[in-house]
């Protein structure tokens, strides 16, 4: 899909002349984040680190030192930002991002200036240098027709989430030269080219499911036709809090996933985060490498509460639907449970021993597949075929993993490509070692909704296509 409409900059240029004073600033942003601290978490943190006396004491010791106001204000929000960057704790580390973003807050309400998350023009592209996964719960994606960003890779968070929501998207994307109210098209083949890919699987036979991050992608992919979800990424759920849900609230959750799904399967992917998708409250050691560190099934795995919590919910929501609908579950339970990062049969008996131990009925409850995701799992996909009920590869990391090129990284950009035939050979290896071992194998990552790569991928005997949206 190519859309236009004028240039909207995520990081403004500010003016550099105050016409509103320090006092007067603080009482507007104090006013704005209240309003929206009452949809989003996350501006309720941002309230309590303005109300902390640091922000305001440190602004008026620069200006009783002469600063002139806006120097007073910078400095103290460089200086804030940066004692929040040392501190040798994850979780307050993480939150130099929400001082930054107060802080530019009062700047703009001081110098006048609209900040573009609060009052985004209807129609407008978002131009934006860099979008991380915690700026994307600030963006309206009802009133953004389409987005640029110049770093990032497809398969960035933004991308996927402004995908799931139907807009275009162009990563790489050089926006040197725009000006705010430039004229600016995104071209994006994977918005709206979706009837095609459809009617292409539908004619092959294929199972065309839909990716889903939230309750409402879900009953808008099945009310567009989508077969099922092919995969839930749970971790939405988990991220924009200051804790995690609690085991009622994800059970109800879960629930709602399957109860519109309407007995169709609904593929509910565990908790899939570390790596570049890090939660504050969940605590992981500095890594050197976190894309080869603590993440997915790994991450969960070491952290027997958070993920037994999770798995908890899951089968008390089977069986709390199971009740009202056994006819959903006649034949096979429509659940299946799917785990992120597997690399080892022994991760996949983990997670049996600990359904087990939870519910020792849980396989009338849910099937338990695999995410194929690294190397390790194509190579030893037939192993881990014997311990499991199906497939989906995951080509957004299988890519990043095959050509050892950060999903991230633009400088590796031109070798972050799911198309490279060592990619998809490693998506043939898996797909022939599901089907010897009479499991199924289905596609999840971002290609699965390109329609240049639909016939190469039916060609490799996928059994079902999770498109980003129908
Ligand atoms: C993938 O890696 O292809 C995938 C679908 O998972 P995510 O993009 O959420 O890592
Ligand atoms: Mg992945």
């Amino acid at each position: 899909m190519k859309v236009t409409g004028p240039a909207v900059l995520w990081e403004r240029t500010s003016a550099d002349k105050a016409v509103r004073s320090f006092e007067d600033a603080y009482a507007v942003v104090s006013g704005q984040l209240s309003a929206l601290a009452e949809d989003n978490p996350i501006f309720e943190a941002h309230l309590e680190m303005l109300q902390d006396p640091m922000v305001t004491d440190t602004v008026q010791a620069n200006m009783a030192a002469g600063m002139q106001p806006l120097k007073a204000l910078d400095s103290a929000g460089n200086a804030i930002a940066s004692m929040f960057a040392g501190i040798d704790d994850e979780y307050l580390a993480a939150r130099v991002d929400d001082v930054r973003d107060i802080f530019r807050r009062l700047r703009d309400a001081m110098t006048g200036n609209s900040s573009p998350q609060a009052e985004f023009p209807e129609g407008g592209i978002l131009v934006a240098e860099e979008l991380l996964p915690s700026d994307t719960s600030k963006i309206d994606f009802s009133k953004v027709r389409g987005i640029l960003c110049a770093k990032g890779s497809t398969t960035s968070h933004v991308c996927i989430i402004a995908r799931s929501k139907g807009v275009p998207i162009r990563v790489g994307a050089d926006i040197s030269g725009i000006r705010e109210g430039d004229p600016v098209e995104v071209e994006d083949p994977l918005v709206g080219g979706q009837e095609e890919v459809v009617s292409k699987l539908r004619a092959a036979g294929r199972k065309v499911y839909v990716n889903a991050g939230s309750i409402s992608d879900i009953e808008a992919g099945i009310a567009a036709g989508a077969d099922g979800v092919g995969l839930f990424r749970t971790e939405f759920l988990f991220i924009g809090r200051d804790s995690e849900p609690g085991a009622e609230e994800q059970e109800s959750i879960y629930s709602q996933a399957l109860l519109s799904c309407g007995g169709k399967p609904l593929t509910l992917r565990t908790l899939d985060v570390g790596g570049d998708k890090r939660i504050p409250y969940i605590e992981i050691p500095a890594e050197e490498n976190p894309f080869l560190g603590l993440r997915g099934v790994r991450l969960t795995l070491a952290r027997p509460e958070l993920f037994r919590t999770q798995l908890k919910a899951v089968l008390a929501a089977a069986r709390s639907v199971r009740a009202l609908r056994p006819e959903w579950f006649a034949d096979q339970s429509p659940l299946r449970l799917m785990l992120p990062m597997v690399c080892l049969p022994k991760e996949i008996r983990q997670v049996r021993a600990i359904l087990e131990d939870i519910d020792p009925g849980y396989r009338g409850l849910v099937s338990l597949g695999i995410m194929i995701e690294t190397p390790a799992a194509v190579l030893g996909a037939e192993a881990l075929a014997a311990e499991c009920d199906f497939f989906s590869i995951g080509t957004n990391d299988l890519t990043q993993y095959v050509m050892a090129a950060d999903r991230g990284n633009p400088g590796v950009a031109y070798l972050y490509d799911s198309y490279n035939p060592a990619v998809q050979s490693a998506v043939r290896a898996a797909v022939r070692a599901a089907h010897s071992a009479g499991i199924p194998a289905g596609i999840c990552g971002e290609l699965a909704s390109d329609p240049l790569a639909t016939e190469m991928l039916v060609s490799s005997g996928l059994d079902s296509f999770s498109l980003s949206k129908l």
